[in-house]
């Protein structure tokens, strides 16, 4: 292997360059090197891009979803991971203490005392552990994997990371169960991944909105098992929802919807007497103005999504080795570690013609190009 290796550096607001780094050397008490296979691509990669999360943390590697194999592993890693050279995991983008009361609790995603993230902000200014945007990344000890099978294409195993969230958010906060009418709020690809989990967690009738430009993603959503695709500019979702409850509601109701305030009053109004409302779509630190007497009186559990935890991502991982659903109808576009740029700007709808639901780096994208010239 080169002693070079190639990473994609963001130093400021859509200011992006490839930089070589030394390859990291892999000590006995250190963890891994790890060659990434893929890169997922979601709204945050979006919003770091632009640079809206803030420029503390820059410069930094980005790619906060990184898939790929263990080249290399310490002794003491391998033993505590169970990993050998030639794995292929999944990395969780949190590197936490792993000793605080909140890891000792299960609550790792919140440790105020986190040594860093894979691609996501890190305490210490600085390139700090990197993302997945690069070539091959160096793994904490305390960095969190899953193993997978390697068989799955790479640009279909990396979705790990939406339908993680589309388990945890259905499944484990919105407690979907056998026969539950779900509304789920939102059609990108975190939405259609809950319309997956919901149909695997046994729902009953899966109702999923979008607007007039998501029609491609609405179709995906009947095609992952939703039953009905409103679009939000066409109809009235409450009203929709009534008629196909018979006005009784639904059990649960997802919210993802970037930035709209509408779709929280229209989750509260949608849902029934009783039920769940799971929040999950950020809206850019914009107060909302609602009724909480609502909340009250329908007598509902509301509850913030923050995350994705380690159960989500391995019921996510097993989805995915099951071969159930046709994933590959949601990946539209795989790019190589010098389109980072590109890609991020495709799937924020920046690039015309271009309907993008799931988008992946590929860093070997370029050497398979070369041997397969087409
Ligand atoms: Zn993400
Ligand atoms: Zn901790």
């Amino acid at each position: 292997m080169a002693d070079v290796i190639r990473a994609v550096v963001q130093t400021g607001p859509r200011q992006i360059e490839m930089r070589e780094f030394p390859r990291p050397v892999i000590g006995p008490d250190d963890g891994a090197l790890l060659r990434v296979e893929a890169c997922g691509i979601c709204g945050s990669d979006v919003e770091q891009y632009r640079g809206h999360l803030g420029q503390q943390w820059l410069p930094m590697v980005p790619g906060h979803e990184p898939l790929g194999i263990i080249e290399e592993v310490s002794a003491s890693a391998a033993a505590r991971w169970g990993v050998q050279p030639g794995d292929r995991v999944a990395v969780e983008i949190l590197i936490p203490c792993r000793s605080c009361e909140l890891c000792l609790a299960g609550r790792y995603m919140s440790c105020r005392t986190r040594i860093g993230s894979h691609g996501g902000g890190n305490p210490e200014r600085g390139l700090g552990p990197w993302g997945g945007f690069s070539e091959y990344i160096h793994l904490h000890p305390n960095s969190i994997l899953h193993t997978m099978r390697g068989d799955i294409p790479a640009e279909l195993a990396v979705m790990f990371n939406p339908l993680g969230a589309g388990v945890r958010w259905a499944a484990h906060l919105g407690g979907v169960g056998l026969g539950d009418t779900v509304l789920i709020l939102g059609c990108g690809q975190r939405g259609l991944a809950a319309v997956l989990a919901s149909r695997a967690a046994g729902a009953g009738t899966i109702i999923v909105t979008g607007l007039s430009r998501d029609r491609f993603k609405l179709g995906l959503a009947r095609e992952f098992g939703a039953d009905v695709a409103i679009d939000v500019e066409a109809e009235d979702v409450v009203a929709r929802v009534a008629e196909i409850t018979g006005g009784a509601g639904a059990d649960v109701v997802l919210e993802l919807t970037p930035m709209a305030a509408q779709p929280i009053r229209d989750a509260l109004q949608a849902v029934r007497w009783g039920g769940r409302v799971v929040l999950a779509g950020l809206k850019g630190g914009r107060p909302v103005e609602l009724s909480t007497d609502v909340i009250i009186n329908k007598a509902l559990t509301v509850m913030g999504a923050f995350s994705v935890d380690s159960r989500a991502y391995a019921e996510a991982i097993r989805l995915i080795e099951a071969g159930r659903f046709p994933l590959e109808r949601m990946h539209t576009h795989t790019f190589g570690l010098e389109d980072v740029g590109r890609a991020i700007e495709t799937l924020a709808g920046e690039v015309p013609g271009e309907d993008a639901v799931h988008v992946a780096i590929v860093p070997g994208l370029r050497c398979l190009s070369m041997l397969m010239p087409m």
